[in-house]
C-alpha cells in the first residue's frame, strides 16, 4: 500500500488522494501515518465479541489470560470493518478476508472500510415542536448539507448529505457536509440552522441524546395526536370537567364532538374552534408551526378558540386545554358572558396530564448512515461484482456495518442503512475527496464466496488476524450476530 517516491515520505495510496506523507506525519484524512517508513492505519481494527453458543478458540492458549481483560469471556470473534483500512483502487481484493468455522459450516466474511461518495444521513428528531417545513434547507457553518424531509409520527425528518452536497456544490459545502455527517455518524452533537435566514430554527443534533431546539432541550415525544389522546384519556376526564380540548399543529381534538365523546355521552358544549374541521372533533390547522404548545406557535390556547354557542354552553362550564405531551396544560370555567376564566387546576385533571406526560416517550435523536456499494467496493470482494450484489439479495450474503445489522434497500445495487448507535463508536472517517469511510461487512459461505469469483487465495483464518492490537468491543444488545445461520437462505435448508 505504499510507494517511496520522495525522498523521506512515502506515498499511500488508500483512496483517490494519494498522499505523500513524511516520517512521524499522518496522512490529509488523519487514518494513515508514516511510522518509520511503514505506512500504517492509525486506529485498530475493531473485533466485536459476539455472543457465542458454541465457543471458538480464538485467543492464545498459552497466555494466563487470554481474554485480555476487555474481552466478554465465551464470546466469538466478529472482525469488523472498523479500522480495517481501504484498497485503492478497487479491483484488489479488501483488506481482510477472514474465514472461520462456525457451527460446523466454513463462513467467510470480507472486510473493508468503504469510500462513500454516494452517502448520507437520515434524521429523525422527536419532538412536535415546528423546525422548519418540507424542503426547507438544513445548514452547517452556513452551508446547505440537506433539507427537511416527510414528517413521521410524532417526529421530524431530515435528509443530510449525498452527492448533492458532498461534490455537487462549492468545495467549502462538500467539505463543511463531509465533516457534518462524520460528527453525527460517530454520535458528536452538530449543530444547525433550518430555515430562511432571519426566521432560522437552531437544532443540536447528537444522536441517542435529546434534540436541543432554539436553545430548549426537548423532554417528551406527544403520546400521539390531539385526537388519539382524545381516544386515549377519556376516562381520566368524564366526571371532572365539561370539554378537553388537546392542542396539536397536526389534529386538534376536542372531546365532546370527538367520536370518543359522542360513544361516551359527553354533552354538547357550544365550542368553536378556529381552524379546518376535519371529522367531527379533530381539527386541522388551529395555529402556525411553532415552538408552543402541542408544535404550534401558540403560548396562549384560547387564541384558538371562538366565541362560545350560547345556545349550548352554559355558566359554569368546566373546560380544560392540554397540549400532546401533557406538559402544558391549563383550566377555565365560563363566567356569565361565557367567556372562559382560568381557575386552579383540580387535582383530577392534573393528574390525567401527568398520565399524558408520563405516557409519552422521551424525545431523542436518531442518525441512520445510509450508503451505496454500488459499483466499486464491490470489486475488493470479487472480481465479478455483479455476482456479490446477487447473493445479497438472494440472501447467501449478509451485509453488516461494524458488525450491526445492515438494512439492504430493495432494488439494484447494494444501498444500505444502519443506526449508527448499533455500530462501535468511532466507526466513521473521512477523505477529502471528500467522502465518508464506513465500515462494511459482507459474511457468506465459503462455497459460495468461491461460486461468486471471490479472491479466494486472498483468505486467511481468524486465528491469523493479529487480535492483541485490535479493539475488543462487546456486540450491541440490538444487533445480531452477523454470522448466526439465521441471516442465510441456506439454513432454511437444514
Ligand atoms: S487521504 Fe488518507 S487514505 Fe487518502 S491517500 Fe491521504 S492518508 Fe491515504
Amino acid at each position: 500500500m505504499k510507494q517511496d517516491l520522495k525522498p523521506g515520505k512515502i506515498r499511500c495510496d488508500a483512496c483517490p488522494v494519494m498522499c505523500y506523507i513524511a516520517d512521524g506525519k499522518s496522512g490529509a484524512c488523519d487514518r494513515y501515518a508514516n511510522q518509520d517508513g511503514t505506512l500504517v492505519r492509525l486506529d485498530p481494527l475493531t473485533i466485536v465479541q459476539t455472543p457465542d453458543r458454541k465457543l471458538v478458540p480464538f485467543m492464545p492458549s498459552d497466555r494466563e489470560d487470554p481474554w485480555d481483560g476487555d474481552i466478554i469471556k465465551g464470546a466469538r470473534p466478529f472482525v469488523t470493518a472498523v479500522g480495517a483500512g481501504t484498497t485503492y483502487p478497487d479491483y484488489k481484493p479488501a483488506p481482510f478476508i477472514v474465514s472461520q468455522d462456525i457451527d460446523g459450516v466454513d463462513m467467510v466474511t470480507v472486510v473493508t472500510e468503504g469510500i462513500f461518495s454516494y452517502c448520507g444521513v437520515k434524521v429523525k428528531i422527536d419532538t412536535d415542536r415546528h423546525i422548519g417545513h418540507e424542503c426547507d434547507v438544513v445548514r452547517v457553518d452556513g452551508e446547505p448539507v440537506g433539507h427537511v424531509t416527510t414528517s413521521e409520527y410524532g417526529s421530524k425528518m431530515l435528509s443530510l448529505g449525498g452527492v448533492e452536497h458532498l461534490t455537487g456544490g462549492s468545495k467549502k459545502e462538500g467539505r463543511v457536509t463531509c465533516d457534518a455527517l462524520m460528527r453525527l455518524c460517530n454520535r458528536e452533537a452538530v449543530a444547525m440552522a433550518i430555515g430562511e435566514a432571519g426566521d432560522e430554527t437552531e437544532v443540536v443534533v447528537q444522536a441517542g441524546q435529546p434534540p436541543i431546539i432554539d436553545g430548549v432541550t426537548e423532554n417528551l415525544m406527544r403520546v400521539g395526536c390531539g385526537s388519539a389522546t382524545i381516544g386515549m384519556f377519556p376516562k381520566q376526564w368524564i366526571g371532572h370537567v365539561d370539554e378537553v380540548v388537546v392542542v396539536d399543529d397536526h389534529i386538534t381534538g376536542v372531546l365532546s364532538e370527538h367520536e370518543t365523546g359522542k360513544q361516551l355521552k359527553v354533552p354538547a358544549t357550544g365550542i368553536k374552534i378556529k381552524g379546518r374541521r376535519s371529522t367531527p372533533g379533530r381539527y386541522f390547522q388551529v395555529a402556525e408551526p411553532g415552538t408552543g404548545w402541542g408544535g404550534t406557535d401558540i403560548d396562549d390556547p384560547l387564541t384558538i378558540l371562538g366565541p362560545f354557542n350560547p345556545k349550548m354552553a352554559w355558566e359554569g362550564l368546566r373546560l380544560l386545554m392540554v397540549s400532546t405531551t401533557g406538559e402544558q396544560y391549563a383550566y377555565f370555567e365560563l363566567d356569565a358572558d361565557l367567556i372562559p376564566q382560568i381557575k386552579t387546576v383540580p387535582e383530577p385533571l392534573k393528574a390525567s396530564a401527568d398520565l399524558i406526560a408520563e405516557n409519552c416517550e422521551p424525545s431523542v435523536c436518531s442518525v441512520l448512515f445510509m450508503g451505496g456499494a454500488g459499483g466499486s467496493l464491490r470489486a475488493g470482494v470479487t472480481e465479478n461484482p455483479v455476482r456479490l450484489t446477487r447473493s445479497v439479495k438472494d440472501s447467501l450474503t449478509h451485509v453488516s456495518c461494524g458488525g450491526a445489522d445492515a438494512f439492504v434497500w430493495p432494488g439494484g445495487g447494494i444501498t444500505v442503512m444502519v443506526d449508527v448507535l448499533d455500530m462501535p463508536t468511532q466507526s466513521f472517517g473521512y477523505v477529502p475527496t471528500p467522502a465518508l469511510v464506513a465500515p462494511i461487512e459482507f459474511t457468506l459461505r465459503v462455497s459460495d464466496y468461491k461460486a461468486l469469483g471471490g479472491h479466494i487465495g486472498h483468505i486467511r483464518s481468524v486465528d491469523d488476524v493479529n487480535r492483541n492490537a485490535a479493539r475488543h468491543v462487546a456486540q450491541n444488545d440490538s444487533a445480531h450476530d452477523p454470522t448466526a445461520r439465521r441471516n442465510f437462505r441456506w439454513s432454511a435448508r437444514g
